[in-house]
């Protein structure tokens, strides 16, 4: 039966099933669209990452026999929206069955869905054989609960799919080291560079250029610094154990202005393009940590371990757990429009400055930039959802709506009124003074709260906690907060808070 294979730019993944061995009856379709280009602005890296792989994706396909429809962002006859290219197609190759693996984003599961009901011909879907679970997974294991706790959550993953355990117990006496994942870098260990990979997107920028897509950020063409191949996201994960893993967990929450990006692994572009999988990076980095256990400590490796296998797979699972309704959550009933300093970096913060810059720059921050830097401002700004998802969605290479969204909306802005996060992620300038450098050259004084000097995150601070009240004071882990709060004398309060208003009037001029 003569076939065609839908695969999304998200869906590069040469070890599903479906490419055990090529077959003359089956074609695959690979779309380079502006209906995915342009439901957001996307950064110019993110635009070039998923082409570029793309590209890269299909012609091994073809040098290894594979029946391959390739359809470039320029091409005369690309339609430019998914239904009207498969429609086309499905005419065109006389298809009698169309296939397709099950989407990540909420939004083209329901296109696919509503397509495939239109359809004449036979239709199946199948599994991405991406992740640990399947989509229903965490739905199930959280079923008659009334809160959805992670922790509980990763300890039956761990326990499941025996990671780091001996018998039923967890390795090392624990199951979480958190609370040793918290130190300050000071510059002392050496954090060897990447060696670049060797892209030429010349011609892919000059294509985009040309179609017209408008995108944000910048690029270097001469070192674009994303894998797009699995064997360059390979690469990338031998770099990791070998350099980055041994202090991985200590400087997980740390953040620095010579160092954008510390320990982390930044294999999140290839993890969710489907490049690599979980399961890979899990056994590779246990691998190594099995062969170097003498020199590496298991907080550095349960710290990273935590992220995939919990963290990533929660927020999978609590977005098809909570769509629809999750995109249109604002329980901190927020406001106010995002600055437009996110845009340009141009504010004297020096965090703010810092952590959008780098953004800018090279399309990624990790994740205590994207917490606690521009979404602790964003909250604490009372900035509507939708307009803070916007700018995560776009500026990010690895921005796909079912991780995005849980952790902007969720984890970062509260919006869901804690459904992820036990409770808000917000804090005055001594949290970014202990854990960066950030304050050392900064306009702003950190230890003051009002005054022309005052560092911005004091204020408003004092004001969001008395702001919010009403929603956040019965919080059992905010007790200790409102209490401070209500230590605090009125006529200091009141000087905050009109310092702090002035910054949610005009946060340009900071
Ligand atoms: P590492 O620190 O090396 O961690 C390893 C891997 O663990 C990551 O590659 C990622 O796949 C996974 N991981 C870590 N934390 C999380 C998390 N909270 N949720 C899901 N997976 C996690 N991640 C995205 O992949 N796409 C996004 O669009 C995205 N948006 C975010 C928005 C906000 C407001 C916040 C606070 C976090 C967001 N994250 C997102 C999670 C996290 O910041 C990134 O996964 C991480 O910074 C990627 O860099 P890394 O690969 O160096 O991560
Ligand atoms: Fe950010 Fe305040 Fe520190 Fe400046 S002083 S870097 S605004 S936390």
């Amino acid at each position: 039966m003569k076939t065609l294979r839908l695969i999304l730019g998200d869906q590069l993944n040469i070890k599903h099933s479906w490419f055990i061995q090529p077959d003359e009856n089956i074609s695959y379709c690979v779309l380079e669209m502006r209906q995915e280009t342009d439901y957001v602005k996307h950064h110019i890296q993110k635009v070039v990452g998923f082409f570029a792989s793309m590209r890269a994706f299909a012609k091994g396909l073809s040098d290894n026999g594979y029946t391959v429809i390739y359809y470039e962002i320029n091409d005369s006859n690309n339609k430019q929206t998914l239904t009207q290219n498969l429609s086309q197609l499905i005419d065109e190759h006389a298809i009698e069955k169309f296939e397709y693996q099950l989407p990540d984003e909420y939004r083209l599961d329901q296109q696919l869905l509503e397509y495939c009901k239109t359809l004449a011909i036979q239709s199946k879907s199948y599994d991405s054989e991406h992740f640990y679970t399947s989509r229903n997974e965490l739905a199930d294991f959280f079923k008659d609960k009334k809160q959805f706790i992670m922790e509980n959550f990763y300890r039956h993953m761990r326990k499941k799919h025996d990671i780091l355990m001996t018998l039923d117990q967890p390795d090392g006496g624990q199951w979480n080291f958190d609370q040793s994942n918290r130190k300050k870098w000071k510059g002392k260990e050496t954090i060897p560079s990447h060696k670049a990979f060797k892209n030429d997107i010349t011609t892919l920028l000059d294509e985009i250029k040309l179609s017209g897509i408008e995108t944000l950020g910048n690029i270097d063409k001469n070192h674009f610094d994303y894998p797009i191949t699995r064997k360059q996201a390979i690469s990338q994960l031998k770099y990791f154990c070998e350099e980055l893993l041994v202090h991985f967990g200590d400087y997980q929450d740390a953040m620095h202005t010579d160092e954008i990006n510390l320990f982390h692994s930044r294999l999140s572009f290839a993890l969710n393009t489907k490049m690599i999988s979980p399961k890979d990076i899990i056994s590779t980095v246990l691998n190594y940590y099995q062969i170097k256990k003498e020199a590496i400590q298991i907080s550095q490796v349960e710290g990273f371990v935590r992220q995939i296998v919990g963290w990533r797979e929660y927020m999978r699972g609590m977005y098809w757990m909570l769509m629809p309704t999750y995109k249109t959550l604002n329980d901190l009933e927020n406001i106010n429009e995002l600055p437009n300093f996110y845009w340009t970096g141009n504010t004297k913060m020096n965090c703010l400055k810092n952590s959008i810059q780098n953004s800018l720059d090279h399309g990624h921050a990790h994740h205590i930039q994207r917490l606690m830097i521009t979404g602790n401002f964003a909250l604490l700004t009372q900035v509507h959802p939708d307009e803070v998802d916007a700018w995560y969605l776009g500026i990010y290479a690895d921005a796909i709506e079912w991780v995005q969204i849980t952790n902007t909306r969720g984890m970062s802005q509260f919006a869901d009124g804690g459904k992820i996060a036990t409770k808000p992620y917000v804090s005055s300038g001594s949290y970014i003074n202990k854990m960066s450098n950030y304050c050392t050259n900064c306009h702003y004084n950190v230890k003051e709260r009002i005054g022309e000097n005052g560092c911005p995150f004091n204020s408003l601070y004092w004001n969001f906690l008395d702001d919010k009240r009403q929603y956040l004071a019965t919080n059992y882990r905010m007790r200790m907060m409102y209490n401070l709060l209500d230590k605090i004398p009125v006529e200091d309060l009141n000087n905050m808070k009109k310092r702090a208003q002035k910054i949610i009037n005009n946060p340009d001029e900071f």
